[in-house]
């Protein structure tokens, strides 16, 4: 068995680091994104749906444009989580009191997950405030941020460098192809190139970068599939994020389906992929995620896979067995 197993699970990283297990909170902050408000685009990547992977933390009646307070979304998803495992209790939590009045102490750690839209994206002040918010809440003990790699401004990485001193920080930067002809048919509006250059930009600042990829985008074939992992090895990338596409209802994504453009890899062919990615994969790249979930039900079109998220982790792990393989089995270091 390798040092870090099967491949490299976040959980496994978190108790390496910390001691015990970490929870990530995901968060809507309210921000937008530059391909969608003009700066870049209006239409955004053809297949973004933003609600569909939304954190489950908002309240019942909060809507996009309004999120809950950030505080408010970290103590309601820190109540729930450790109600349903059980917790030592910290403190009480009234039913008559709204979040911000209770003495509910989390006897758990957690990362706050920025996770809808370009979370680098705004003015410093109001970036600053949100993240604050949520590293002044017990519980918290850093921050993922999410964003594109043309929203990683040299003022919003000097101040996550500066938490990164006392804080565990993550940056999760979308990829989803290391191919320029896939990007722009995705309408990315960005190159590979861009992505390099933020990674970069980031690495020896003590903040952790997550590349996010999808597997399956139109036109692309196992072997492009293959190369965007390849390389990510020669970066100083410190974890991947594996995502299928999923064929949110109402996307352009969703024409291109209907027109038999785009057909959604099946649960089989995407298993083979990822794990031929992760033999290829540096064993030290910590895995986040081996596939997505759409969390608002009738939201997705394709693929309509009988798997969930674990039982597809379980699949990863028996599937590698079967090869007598592991994550990095076939890494090869990047020349220099
Ligand atoms: S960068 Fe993210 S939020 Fe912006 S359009 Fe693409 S998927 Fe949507």
């Amino acid at each position: 068995m390798p040092p870090h197993g099967w491949y490299y699970r976040l959980s496994r990283f978190f108790k390496e680091r910390f001691g015990e297990k970490v929870y990530k909170i995901p968060l809507h902050a309210g921000l937008s994104c530059p391909n969608r408000d003009g700066t870049v685009s209006t239409g955004g990547c053809i297949y973004c749906y933003n609600p569909g992977f939304s954190p489950a933390t908002a309240p019942a009646g909060a809507n996009e444009a309004s999120p809950a307070s950030i505080r408010e979304q970290i103590i309601r998803f820190q109540a729930r989580a450790e109600k349903k495992d059980g917790a030592p209790k910290k403190g009480s939590e009234s039913q008559e009191k709204g979040p911000e009045e209770t003495a509910f102490q989390p006897a758990r750690r957690y990362l706050a997950y920025f996770q809808t839209y370009s979370n680098t994206y705004g003015e410093l002040s109001r970036l600053q405030t949100l993240y604050e918010e949520a590293l002044h809440t017990p519980g918290i003990i850093g921050l993922s941020v999410a964003t594109r790699p043309d929203c990683l401004f040299p003022e919003v990485l000097e101040l996550l460098q500066a938490y990164a001193r006392s804080h565990h920080i993550w940056l999760e930067l979308g990829l989803q192809s290391a191919h320029d002809r896939t990007l722009e048919l995705i309408n990315r509006g960005h190159t590979y190139a861009r992505f390099v250059e933020a990674v970069l930009k980031s690495k020896d600042r003590g903040i952790l970068v997550c590349a996010h990829i999808i597997n399956g985008l139109p036109g692309e074939s196992r072997k492009e599939m293959l190369q965007t992992a390849a390389r990510i090895n020669s970066l100083p990338v410190n974890g991947i994020k594996f995502h299928q596409l999923q064929v949110i209802r109402e996307t352009p994504l969703e024409d291109l389906f209907m027109s038999g453009g785009v057909k959604p890899l099946n649960e089989k062919e995407y298993l083979h992929i990822v794990c031929d990615q992760l033999e290829i994969m540096c064993s030290n790249i910590v895995v986040h995620r081996l596939m997505s979930e759409v969390t608002c039900p009738g939201l997705l079109a394709a693929p309509l896979w009988p798997v969930s998220r674990a039982q597809f982790t379980q699949m990863v792990e028996n599937e590698l067995k079967r090869r007598r393989s592991h994550q990095g089995i076939k890494y090869t270091p990047a020349k220099k």
